[in-house]
Order: structure tokens, then C-alpha cells, then sequence
């Protein structure tokens, strides 16, 4: 070899090694941002695709249908309880679960999802590439091609990748002026990349996502929280502040409530020594000559329940003494649970009628559907 081709051998060499040292540490800090990138991408897709099926296409009142219908199906009064005391949290580990099943089930929609927008994020990432190699070799007037070559690449990438200019500044000043070479050595490593992150997408699960996306569906279905102080029920106002009273379409009777409310507000009549559970329902209530206390505190009729502190006087309780079939169904279908939790008996003014003992699952499900 010519000590003339030896020497540009070497020189090559050179740049080769400066080209190849910087694709390696752009795409290191590329990894982790596209990595975020994909996760967040795919933790909305997933969110916006579940979104589609029936549970999740209307308002929170939809949704609650929904879980009453699973609740009437898994029968299990456990679950009824979960839901009463705690209907946020309930609704919350109903939507995770939805969503995991969505996600993990056989066809392993996740790992689709995360390929999906791995796919997307790459192209943009290449598209910058290419496109700030042309940017930069039109510009004849600046010797730092480097330097502006990363500032073109960061400027397209603002949208798609968290990828700070400043992050790249031990590269800028490389020795790299084959602006194409660079192009193609950066698209060979990003290929590398890509199909090492495809790899490990394929065994991912929902725990690597820093915002999960039953987070970001259950933040489509907040709103206000507050119960009944009476029956529990959830008021249906979509905004968690506000303005105005608390409302409730559906009341429900109120032996229901004692879950949640029991230090609070014991709607039971005491008699001969024990507590004794009632199915009447609230919005009937209100306007009887019936009274109630709370705590060990005085007899207070139903009608001026808005005077009785504040968590009382933030509720306007609308008349209505129809009771939803699937509440005296459920009364009905687990009245030994509810006595034993309140060790009380059905009787007296809390009897249950012969006509609720008659109604079947199957009928509670369908007044639900009709709503
Ligand atoms: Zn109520
Ligand atoms: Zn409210």
C-alpha cells in the first residue's frame, strides 16, 4: 500500500470512528426518551381504544350501570360492600381491571399497542434525520455542521421525544463533515435500536408504564363523589367542585348505607336493645313525618334534614318514592348478609315486602338496561 492510500486510510479510519462514536451516544439518549415516548403514546392509545367498547362509550351514570350489572352477575356480597363503602375506589379497581384484561388477555393487544407506537415515534425520529442533513447541507455559510445539525434534529424532535439540546453538547464539536455518512450511520443505529426495544416489548406488561392507562380512562369518569349521607348513593354532577347542591337521580333504600356512614348517621330504629336495619329509601323520606339521628344525638325529622350540619346541607334530596328494582333485589337476595352485618332482623317497619322476595336477577338487570 502507497504511504499516499495508507494515509487516507487512516483518515477515513478517523472519521469513521468519529461518525460511529457519535450515532452510539445520540441513540444512548435517545433510548430512554423514546422508551418514555412509547409508554405515554401507548398508555392514551390504549385509554382512547378501550374508550370504544360499550362500559366506557357514555358518562360516569353509564359506567355505574355497568358495574351494578357486574355486581348482579358476580353475586357476591363482598363485592357489594367493596362498591357501597368506597363506590371511587371501587369504580377505580373496576376500570384497572377492565383495562388489564384488555391489554393481557390472548390476543396480547399491549404488545401490539406498544409496537404500534414504537413504529410512529421511529419514523418521526428518522424523518428528523433526514431532514436536518438537508437543512444543514444548504447551509454553506456555517463551518459548525455538528452543532447546527444537532440543534435542526432536537428543534424537529420538540414534539415527539423529550430530548434536550443541552444533553448533546459532548458531541457537537466531533470532526464529522460527511453529513450523508453520518445520516445513514445514525439510521444503522436506530435500526439496531428499534429492533432491540420491538424484543422487549414483546414480554411487556402494564408495570413499566410510568402513567397507567386505566389512570388516564378513569380521569375521563371523575367527577363529583360525595354519598348520600342517607342511601350512599353517588351524586352525578360530572365536576368534583361543583358549584350548587349535591344530586342523585336514583336513591337507593338505606339499609344499604350503613357501610359507609355507620359513626356518622344511624338511620335504624332502636328497639328492644338492638338496631334494627330500614328499607325505606331517602327521597320518600324527606317529606314523611319520619325522623332519624345521628350519632346518639336527638330525633330529627326527615323534612329539616338540610339543617342538620354540614355534610347534610350540601344535599337537595328530590322527592321520588320509586325505588329501583335492582336495590330490592339486592336487598332481598343477601338480607342474611345485611343482618348479620347489622345484627339486626328484617322486621317491623324494615320488613321486606313478598313482592321484592319475587324479583329476579333477571328482572333488576333489565329495569338497569332500560335506563
Ligand atoms: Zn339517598
Ligand atoms: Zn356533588
Amino acid at each position: 500500500m502507497s504511504f499516499l492510500s495508507t494515509l487516507r486510510s487512516q483518515i477515513s479510519c478517523q472519521g469513521a470512528t468519529s461518525v460511529t462514536t457519535f450515532a452510539a451516544f445520540l441513540c444512548d439518549k435517545i433510548e430512554p426518551a423514546l422508551c418514555q415516548a412509547v409508554y405515554e403514546r401507548t398508555a392514551k392509545d390504549i385509554a382512547e381504544d378501550i374508550q370504544k367498547s360499550p362500559d366506557f362509550q357514555g358518562s360516569r351514570a353509564n359506567l355505574e350501570v355497568c358495574i351494578l350489572r357486574y355486581l348482579a352477575e358476580q353475586e357476591n356480597f363482598e363485592y357489594f360492600k367493596q362498591y357501597l363503602m368506597s363506590p371511587k375506589q371501587f369504580c377505580e379497581s373496576y376500570i384497572e381491571t377492565r383495562v388489564r384484561n384488555y391489554c393481557l388477555d390472548g390476543s396480547r393487544r399491549l404488545g401490539m399497542f406498544l409496537e404500534s407506537s414504537l413504529d410512529i415515534l421511529y419514523q418521526n425520529i428518522l424523518s428528523a434525520v433526514s431532514l436536518s442533513a438537508r437543512i444543514v447541507k444548504d447551509r454553506k455559510d456555517r463551518e459548525d455542521k455538528i452543532s447546527l445539525w444537532l440543534d435542526e434534529f432536537c428543534r424537529q424532535l420538540t414534539e415527539v421525544i423529550n430530548l434536550p439540546r443541552s444533553d448533546l453538547k459532548g458531541i457537537e464539536h466531533q470532526e464529522v463533515t460527511d453529513i450523508e455518512f453520518l445520516s445513514s450511520a445514525i439510521g444503522e443505529a436506530l435500526e439496531d435500536l428499534r429492533a432491540r426495544l420491538m424484543k422487549g416489548f414483546a414480554g411487556a406488561d402494564l408495570s413499566l408504564f410510568p402513567r397507567q392507562p386505566h389512570t388516564i380512562l378513569a380521569e375521563h369518569f371523575s367527577g363529583c363523589w360525595a354519598q348520600c349521607p342517607f342511601c350512599g348513593a353517588v351524586c352525578t354532577n360530572t365536576m368534583w367542585n361543583h358549584d350548587g347542591d349535591h344530586q342523585v337521580v336514583y336513591h337507593r333504600p338505606e339499609v344499604v348505607t350503613e357501610f359507609a356512614w355507620w359513626k356518622i348517621l344511624i338511620p335504624f330504629v332502636f328497639k328492644y336493645g338492638r338496631y334494627e336495619p330500614v328499607i325505606d329509601i331517602c327521597s320518600s323520606l324527606v317529606v314523611s313525618d319520619r325522623r332519624f339521628r345521628v350519632g346518639g344525638g336527638p330525633w330529627i325529622p326527615y323534612k329539616t334534614y338540610r339543617n342538620t350540619g354540614a355534610l347534610l346541607s350540601t344535599w337537595k334530596i328530590l322527592h321520588d318514592s320509586s325505588m329501583q328494582v335492582y336495590w330490592k333485589w339486592f336487598v332481598s337476595r343477601f338480607r342474611t348478609q345485611l343482618e348479620a352485618l347489622y345484627n339486626g332482623k328484617f322486621h317491623d317497619r324494615g320488613r321486606i315486602p313478598e313482592a321484592w322476595q319475587r324479583i329476579t336477577k333477571q328482572e333488576a338487570l333489565s329495569e338497569l338496561d332500560k335506563r
